[in-house]
């Protein structure tokens, strides 16, 4: 204690090769790629920042827990052990395991959502957007109007608009909002966190409507953390009593587990109304598997157990918060322009205000993902109009996204200091060139979720 340098709580047990590659099969395999990165082979990718989501490394317990993972179909004892920790950290009356978060969403909002129906969101993520859309109903990001200016710094930047959330609510009607979702941290806002002030100020609002108030869970270790960090009354408090507290404010919850949970496969949909829960469940049987497994093997759901323990740990947090920030600051320093404050998983570069001379419209975004591959090997991800925007289908004109970010997630207990320096040196390389820079050009795509797919030619 006492100490500037913040160090891994942890040392390495096993250790997995990274390939290396040239600048010239690079260019080679990007082409071939469609300029792409999510259809790059992993193995030709050195430092994988693509996402933070199930490439974490697990500890010498969890893999303990897969051994002791009990493989019944029905009542196993990783289930009972799973359900424990679940009451313990988030204290809701039922819950699912599912494959991952995308499918608790599923279940929810097929049991929730009627056509013409809004959920508001601080931010949807893009899985759970096109799963409120798929039921017919609107998806409304509501954030702080600060969270979409990236150079500006605020506390908790993940902030939902309380008065938007009333305004909305009065012009749709209460009776087409079937719930309220916060998602924390805002993993598509640049990571930052929501204060515990606001959980409770959306509460209110959905206590006068009668509204039911979710949490996408995915990062609530790393929200709770920087609560505990700069939130007034919190510094003294455990993560563990800041989580229970913020979920005492909701009345469910769906989680991918491939974050927070430290787990790379696993998710959970919660609640404490008992009659969605059995619509829940029927829905789950359909197509993910029994209630006390819901798709997952026993041993999924013992590491996942394992895993949410572990991730309220003070210095596990201390120190993946500290990483995160060290990306940044050496960006920041290099004069990279980043979403400020950092947030908890992921740098997120501000692709606009770097590249000022590609329009939104040849994708800014991705011609820098396509720039850090080229350079150094790292594979980061677009998150601006390839993500969220859309092709009119009669006009051919784009509808542009309101940021165009690059994407450096961090995965959990995986890469060392030094990495995170290569990484920074590459940064600050691309930046140096960014006049030379050009747009892309989109020349095949699949919507929804189109950038999982769509292909590119340089302009
Ligand atoms: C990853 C993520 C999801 C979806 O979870 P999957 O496990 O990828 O299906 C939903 N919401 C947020 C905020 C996420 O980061």
């Amino acid at each position: 204690m006492g100490r500037r340098t913040i160090i891994e709580p942890f040392r390495i047990k096993s250790v997995e090769p990274i390939h290396m590659t040239t600048r010239d099969e690079r260019v080679h395999l990007l082409e071939e790629a469609g300029y792409n990165a999510f259809l790059l082979r992993a193995q030709d990718v050195l430092i994988d920042l693509l996402t933070d989501s199930g490439t974490g490394a697990m500890s010498a317990e969890q893999w303990a827990s897969m051994m002791r993972g009990d493989e019944s179909y029905a009542g196993a004892r990783s289930y009972y052990r799973l359900a424990e920790v679940i009451e313990e950290i988030f204290g809701f009356r039922f819950f699912l395991p599912t494959h991952q978060g995308r499918a608790a969403e599923r279940i929810l909002f097929e049991s929730t959502c009627r056509p013409g129906d809004v959920v508001p969101n601080n931010t949807h993520f893009d899985t759970t957007r096109a799963n409120v859309e798929a039921t017919g109903a609107r998806a409304v990001d509501i954030p702080i109007a600060i969270a979409r200016r990236p150079s500006a710094i605020h506390p908790f930047k993940g902030n939902m608009d309380v008065e938007a959330l009333e305004a909305l609510i009065a012009e749709v009607g209460a009776e087409r909002v079937p719930l309220v979702m916060l998602t924390v941290t805002n993993n598509s806002g640049g990571g930052q966190p929501i204060s515990m002030e606001n959980v409770r100020a959306v509460r209110a609002v959905c206590d006068r409507h009668g509204i039911p108030l979710y949490i996408d869970a995915c990062r609530f270790a790393e929200n709770c953390w920087f609560i505990r960090e700069r939130e007034e009354g919190y510094a003294d408090k455990t993560p563990l009593e800041i989580a229970r507290e913020l979920f005492s404010y909701a009345d469910g919850m769906t989680m991918s587990a491939k974050k927070d949970g430290l787990v790379n496969i696993g998710g959970l949909l919660a609640c404490n109304d008992e009659s969605l829960f059995k619509s829940e469940s029927r829905l789950l049987i359909l197509t993910e598997g029994f209630p006390t497994y819901g798709g997952l093997a026993g041993r999924d759901l013992d590491a996942m157990a394992t895993g949410l323990r572990e991730v309220l740990d003070i210095d596990y947090l201390r120190y993946r918060i500290a990483s995160t920030a060290y990306l940044g600051r050496s960006l920041t320093e290099a004069g990279v322009p980043i979403v400020q404050p950092t947030g908890g998983h992921a740098v997120y570069i501000d692709a606009a205000a770097m590249l000022p001379h590609i329009p939104a419209h040849h994708y800014p975004g991705q011609a820098l993902v396509a720039e850090l591959y080229l350079e150094g090997g790292i594979r980061a991800v677009e998150i601006g109009t390839v993500m969220f925007g859309a092709t009119d289908p009669e006009s051919g004109e784009e509808r542009t996204a309101p940021m165009e970010l690059v994407r450096l997630a961090i995965p959990r207990r995986v890469f060392t200091q030094s990495h995170i320096d290569y990484v920074g040196e590459v940064m600050a390389d691309v930046h140096a060139n960014r006049d030379t820079l050009r747009g892309l050009a989109m020349t095949w795509q699949s919507p929804p979720l189109r950038h999982f797919t769509a292909r590119f030619a340089r302009l």
